[in-house]
């Protein structure tokens, strides 16, 4: 019989996926892998079903077709997703600049109204002294310019940096996943009958298109509490009560926590200590991750509207810069560089210089657009309607795609979406922490519940380093769930 597959495709679709310069030998039921033979010396030496690939017995045949659809679905998502990942870094950049090139303006009109004035309250003095308080002027300018303005520029460029760095490493990842798709999909498409090839065949497809949803920020796994922990945050200077209204962790594993009683926010470490505070200026609603080191809060009064950035430093908070909005905010979120920040009946995006790019999604009545999430790929949308007890989901451009109500969800205040696209969001009355399929249509799991320890649940988080979820409440622990 005519061989289907070239030497080529042949050796890469026998390679194993972990070791490279091996080949696949056997097949492992208990965790429906394919092995080579380090795969097996490794990770399956107790495992009771690990079966030589040759005597292995496909009962159904392969379905080809379907399975090339398949790849080819998953290959057209990761294309637009490295084409808006493109996108996004130009956006980057050219808002910086376009920062830049305000702040220039703002720097030569405070120079120019300054000289302006010089020169009106002059009249009757000596041309000496005119001048010398015109240099005098321009250097104070020139200094506070210096001190506090190129400062927050920098600060600025290393966000962009970082920010560029890590889209730049997911397109990578995407390039060398999409190129695996693209070579599975010849072999799919020549491999004939042969039933060992298509066997084998699937079960990498399967495999790499596993591989392939996370990124995509479409992960169906459900998450299973393995054990639970509860953690008391209050520090001395805190009043008898604390609501912990927002949560976020740092890639390193340290964790952020919004106090909106106590107008602080905590930095604990990996044990859950409270390390570091800091006092905000009015009462601090949530947070979210910038850069590695770097997290906004959303912060109100009734004459404040800020958006507050703080820089973690060698185990201390400290303030960057704020900027001011024209409305209450309320839920924040980021990604790659566009900031969703909510009023309370509206979802807006900005820049991370807080200039408004738009107004996303607007609802009736106070409380409807409570806190957001945006989903790793940026093309969704999560709002909780604390008052309509909703969890709506939005495309990027705000289009509602989804609504999901649930009387587990009475209150939906918390909401996270993990970095493979996991949704979580907590009911603050029943409480509850759920988790909801990406496409915010059903439930996948309820993962924790009042017998669990939940009471009034205000925030929740997911921490990849710890392999845990962080649940914040309304006088209470905080809880801290392991999960697999
Ligand atoms: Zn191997
Ligand atoms: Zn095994």
């Amino acid at each position: 019989m005519k061989w289907p597959l070239s030497k080529k495709m042949e050796n890469y679709l026998l390679a194993c996926i972990i070791h490279k310069d091996e080949q696949l030998t056997t097949y492992c039921a208990d965790h429906s892998q394919l092995c080579c033979s380090k795969c097996v010396e490794l990770n399956h030496s107790k495992c009771s079903k690990v079966t030589p690939i040759s005597e292995l017995t496909n009962s159904q045949p392969t379905d080809l077709q379907g399975l090339s659809e398949e790849l080819e679905t998953v290959m057209a998502g990761i294309k637009s997703l490295q084409i808006n990942q493109e996108a996004s870094i130009q956006s980057l950049q050219r808002t910086y600049k376009e920062h830049g090139a305000v702040i220039i303006e703002q720097l030569h009109g405070n120079l120019n109204t300054y000289i302006d004035k010089c020169c009106n309250s002059s009249v009757g003095t000596s041309n000496k002294n005119l001048k010398e308080e015109i240099c005098w002027s321009v250097l104070s300018i020139l200094n506070e310019f210096d001190n506090i303005t190129v400062k927050e520029l920098n600060k600025m460029k290393d966000e962009v940096i970082s920010i560029k760095g890590s889209i730049t490493s997911s397109i990578h990842k995407c390039t060398s996943l999409h190129n695996d798709l693209l070579q599975l999909l010849e072999i799919v498409q020549k491999i004939g009958d042969n039933k060992e090839l298509c066997l084998i065949a699937s079960i990498k497809c399967k495999h790499i298109i596993q591989q392939a949803l996370p990124l995509l920020g479409k992960s169906g796994k459900v998450f299973k509490v393995q054990g639970k922990s509860e953690y008391n945050v209050r520090i001395p200077s805190d009043s008898v009560t604390f609501d912990i209204s927002g949560i976020c962790v740092l890639p390193d594993g340290q964790v952020l926590v919004v106090d909106w009683t106590n107008k602080n926010v905590k930095l604990l470490n990996q044990q859950y200590q409270v390390v570091s505070h800091l006092d905000v200026n009015a009462w601090p609603f949530d947070i979210c991750l910038i850069a590695p080191s770097e997290v906004a809060v959303t912060v109100n009064a009734s004459n404040i509207h800020e958006v507050q950035f703080i820089t973690v430093n060698q185990g201390k908070l400290v303030p960057g810069r704020k900027f001011q909005l024209q409305h209450e905010c309320r839920g924040i979120a980021h990604q790659n560089g566009d900031l969703f920040v909510t009023s309370g009946k509206e979802l807006y995006k900005y820049t991370l210089h807080g200039k408004l790019i738009c107004r996303l999604y607007e609802a009736l009545g106070y409380n409807t657009v409570y806190k957001c999430a945006v989903s790793p790929t940026g093309d969704r949308l999560y709002i909780t309607s604390r008052y309509h007890n909703k969890l709506l989901t939005l495309a990027r451009d705000g289009t509602l795609l989804a609504t999901y109500t649930d009387t587990a969800l009475e209150w939906p205040r918390g909401l996270h979406v993990t970095p493979a696209g996991q949704v979580l969001v907590c009911g603050h009355w029943p409480h509850t922490v759920l988790q909801v399929g990406w496409e915010g249509q059903s439930k996948l799991a309820t993962l924790a519940t009042k017998e669990d320890g939940v009471w009034r649940p205000l925030s929740v988080c997911y921490s990849s380093t710890t392999l845990s979820i962080i649940v914040g409440q309304s006088g209470n622990n905080i809880l801290v769930f392991r999960v697999e």
